[in-house]
């Protein structure tokens, strides 16, 4: 059994003295357990956030610790009723090949769900963080403006295909040119702006000719100090993640930023929220998001990209690429 544990905490990017890779024997499952076989293994930003010894919604990593992480994996054994071998589950096992597991937080998906990835991404956590973010907290209204950043990615592609749906204009913000034309062109917003080019901020004005309503947030840094000046009255902010400050050691440098933020959220009287997906909403809107995302999906109101990732071992270095937009769609790694 091949697991990837955390060796030392990283003060800024991780590096080949973050994560380690061990083998240790497959274990065998007690009476009341089952073993799994992870077959795909979700990589998130978050993930990124447990490898500190701070205080957050979630305990660290420990030292020696497997990297958490959610995986679709196939039962090999067991004597839990509800799960039987060849079943496939939805699991909190982590990065590893094989794990025990007691049966608790895990789904089962049937013995052949149909792209049974689709549980990491889309019809899982970063499709519901869409969801529920931008309706409960955003409450988007027709005609208005939603502006999102990593527009391709699995969060904010979706929060965007939804703002469509709710008869907004959708204002994506990607790393590239590639990104933002399958942002516009595959995904269908408005219009979407390369937050690289130099001249960011007024391509963002323009893209914004009647402001912003609603700014889903999902990286902080330079977009949004963009957005700042072009949020409208009343307008509705709901802070998803600040991924361009995950790797940061300290503060950045530059000018203090935060009389500019707060000074924008008193006068244009902002709705600010942060929100964390596993406990910020009543557990019955999960319920409404699968049966109203498995729709649009057959429907083909909403489309839906992964980026495949090849072994366990080539792990570590995904997470680093998709914590600075290496990745084109949702990364999942393949085991
Ligand atoms: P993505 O797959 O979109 O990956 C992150 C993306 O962030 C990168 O691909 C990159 O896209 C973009 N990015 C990285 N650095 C910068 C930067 N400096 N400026 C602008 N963009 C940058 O991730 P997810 O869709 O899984 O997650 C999106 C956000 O949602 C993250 O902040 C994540 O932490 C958060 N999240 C929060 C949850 C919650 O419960 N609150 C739950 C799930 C996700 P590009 O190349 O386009 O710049």
């Amino acid at each position: 059994n091949r697991r990837v544990v955390l060796a030392q905490r990283p003060k800024g990017t991780p590096d080949e003295s973050t994560l380690r890779m061990e083998e240790v024997p497959i274990s065998e499952p007690a009476e009341g357990q089952m073993l799994l076989r992870t077959v795909w293994l979700s990589l998130d930003p978050y993930m990124r956030g447990r490898m500190n010894d701070t205080k957050s919604y979630a305990k660290p990593v420990e030292i020696g610790g497997v990297m958490t992480g959610q995986v679709v994996a196939e039962v090999m054994q067991s004597s839990l009723p509800g799960f039987e071998a060849g079943d496939m589950v939805l699991a909190g096992s982590g990065w590893q090949d094989y794990a025990l597991s007691d049966g608790t937080e895990v789904v089962n998906l049937g013995k052949a769900p149909e792209r049974p990835s689709r549980a990491l991404g889309i019809l899982g956590m970063p499709g519901y963080t869409a969801y529920a973010g931008l309706l409960k907290i955003g409450e988007p209204q027709p005609g208005e403006t939603v502006v999102v950043a990593a527009a391709s990615g699995p969060v904010g592609a979706t929060v965007g295909q939804i703002a469509k749906l709710k008869g907004c204009r959708a204002v994506g913000v990607a790393g590239g040119a590639d990104k933002c034309r399958y942002v516009v062109e595959t995904l269908g917003f408005d219009a979407c702006i390369d937050h690289r080019a130099p001249d960011f901020e007024a391509q963002l004005a323009a893209a914004c000719p009647n402001g912003i309503d609603i700014y889903f947030e999902n990286v902080g840094g330079r977009v949004l100090y963009g957005v700042l000046p072009l949020l409208n009255p009343f307008a509705r902010m709901p802070v998803c993640g600040i991924v361009s400050w995950y790797n940061s050691p300290g503060l950045p440098e530059g000018p203090d930023m935060a009389p500019a933020l707060m000074g924008t959220i008193l006068r244009m009287k902002v709705k600010l929220q942060g929100f964390i997906i596993f406990d910020s909403f009543p557990r019955s809107l999960y319920a409404e998001f699968a049966r109203e995302m498995t729709g649009w999906l057959a429907e083909g109101k909403v489309k839906y990209r992964e980026q495949v990732v090849e072994g366990l071992e080539a792990a570590p270095q995904a997470l680093n690429d998709l914590l600075a937009g290496r990745n084109f769609g949702k990364m999942v790694v393949k085991l």
